[in-house]
């Protein structure tokens, strides 16, 4: 890939790539220092000294530190990467921007098929789009989706729904439980619920998947995208000049 590319080089660990929304070992979750914040007759959750970065979509965000040192943590998000990765479309296997990789205006979506069940239309994820190249690699190389199977769609339209966080009691601040389907312990909570929103530390950007169609042939998206990328990294149109 040329300088150009929005393919980013991969992270390795033991031969195995790890994905830029891993968190690593370094990357421990500190205390976060909540208040209560009373601002416009409204009082809602907030961080101690909490900056403009920290507090977007109307809705405080986890503390993180972001070294990517130590070992990677499989299974574990970072959530500022991957609120990132979900705010600008990034790769969730490289990083780098899945806007224009294709000829058209289909983004990648790859989750792992624990269920058989295909990506829907209208469904929600946590997990960021991809490169196909990097879903190649990722398929051929990440233990859970060897093991259990992958799914993947491309997908037309990505709206933001709301985010996955911790929920706390207005008045004590103790974090309350999630429902049992949810054993990281977060609520999922629609930007609509705007009562719930405001007591919600939110650590996962969530998205609707909207305009979806199944992908089988990993081989040919990356085919394609290959392409794609080099004929712009060439001029693209210019080319009839040569
Ligand atoms: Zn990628």
């Amino acid at each position: 890939m040329t300088d150009t590319s929005p393919i980013r080089p991969v992270r390795y660990w033991d031969g195995v790539p790890v994905p830029f929304i891993t968190a690593w070992s370094k990357e421990e979750i500190p205390t976060q220092e909540l208040v209560k914040v009373h601002r416009s007759s409204a009082t809602f959750l907030g961080l101690q000294d909490e900056t403009d970065v920290e507090r977007q979509f109307g809705v405080s965000w986890m503390r993180m530190p972001a070294t990517r040192g130590g070992r990677p943590q499989p299974g574990l998000v970072h959530a500022l990467r991957q609120r990132q990765a979900m705010n600008r479309m990034l790769c969730q296997l490289c990083g780098g921007p899945t806007v224009g990789s294709r000829k058209d205006e289909w983004t990648l979506f790859l989750a792992a098929d624990a269920d058989g069940h295909p990506l829907l239309n209208g469904e929600r994820t946590e997990s960021p789009p991809v490169h196909a190249v990097c879903a190649r690699l990722a398929v051929e190389h990440c233990p859970p989706l060897r093991h259990r199977g992958w799914t993947a769609a491309l997908v037309r339209h990505t709206p933001i729904w709301g985010v996955a966080g911790h929920l706390y009691d207005p008045l004590t601040l103790d974090r309350l439980p999630s429902a049992p389907q949810h054993r990281d312990g977060m609520h999922r909570v629609p930007f609509a619920d705007t009562p719930r929103l405001r007591w919600t530390l939110a650590a996962r950007l969530i998205i609707t998947l909207e305009g979806v169609i199944p992908v089988t042939d990993l081989d040919a998206l990356a085919d394609e995208e290959t392409e794609a990328i080099r004929a712009r990294s060439e001029g693209g149109g210019c080319s009839l000049l040569r």
